[in-house]
């Protein structure tokens, strides 16, 4: 196992950004887990597989080789990094990322993908389950209001059509969801290093993470 450094925390805390600029920073692979998850809940929209439909998620999974090449994200050879994005596969991720038996499959491949590298890996249950072993373990957390409106901006820039009210409404949705499932669940920890940005600029959130990776 070479360095890992974990980061989990709720949807628009500003995980994804800072891992990838800490990625370039301190020469570490960056592993997107939500990405994973997506890329499944992709799969299962175009095969038109009910969210209900466990056995044939798990198919998906079990058949699906998932790459990180130059920061995209490829599916069975298919860059879906823009793909995984819509709010038709952000509606259906969080339910389908509670099914154990998927969670497990991911678990095992994000552990493959890390291998001896050192990596940033972020996500929900990275500190807990993926590598509660950690080099470094943060949670980093902004207020929700906060989170939603970085997410409308973000989509707006992307050409996503949505409403703000549409986005706090599926974060309050997956906020709760991802903090009660049966296993991976979101939650705080007293070995995380705890890392609010709801008032910080990018830069300044990494430059508390850098504090702290030596
Ligand atoms: O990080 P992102 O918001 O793209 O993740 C999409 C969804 O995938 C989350 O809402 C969560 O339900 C699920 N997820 C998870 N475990 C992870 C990463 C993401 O359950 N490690």
């Amino acid at each position: 196992m070479g360095k890992i450094v974990a980061i989990d925390g709720p949807a628009g805390s500003g995980k994804g950004t800072v891992a990838k600029i800490l990625s370039k920073k301190c020469n570490l692979v960056y592993i997107d887990t939500g990405a994973m998850y997506r890329a499944i809940a992709l799969e299962a929209l175009r095969n038109n597989i009910s969210i209900d439909d466990e056995d044939k998620i798990v198919e998906i999974a079990l058949n699906s080789k998932i790459e990180f090449i130059d920061d995209k994200i490829y599916l069975n050879g298919e860059d879906v990094s823009k793909d995984i994005r819509t709010m038709e596969v952000t509606r259906i991720v969080s339910p389908i990322s509670s099914i154990v038996k998927l969670r497990e499959i991911l678990v095992d491949m994000q552990r493959k993908i890390a291998g001896d590298n050192d990596v940033i890996m972020e996500g929900r249950d990275i500190t807990t389950v993926v590598f509660p072993n950690a080099t470094y373990k943060f949670y980093l957390d902004a207020e929700v209001s906060e989170r939603a409106n970085r997410r409308y901006k973000e989509n707006l820039e992307k050409g996503i059509e949505t409403t703000y009210e549409e986005i706090l409404d599926n974060i309050n949705k997956r906020d709760y969801n991802d903090m009660h499932k049966e296993i991976g669940s979101l939650m705080r920890t007293n070995d995380q290093i705890y890392i609010d940005s709801t008032n910080l600029t990018i830069e300044e959130v990494v430059d508390k993470f850098r504090k702290e990776i030596v």
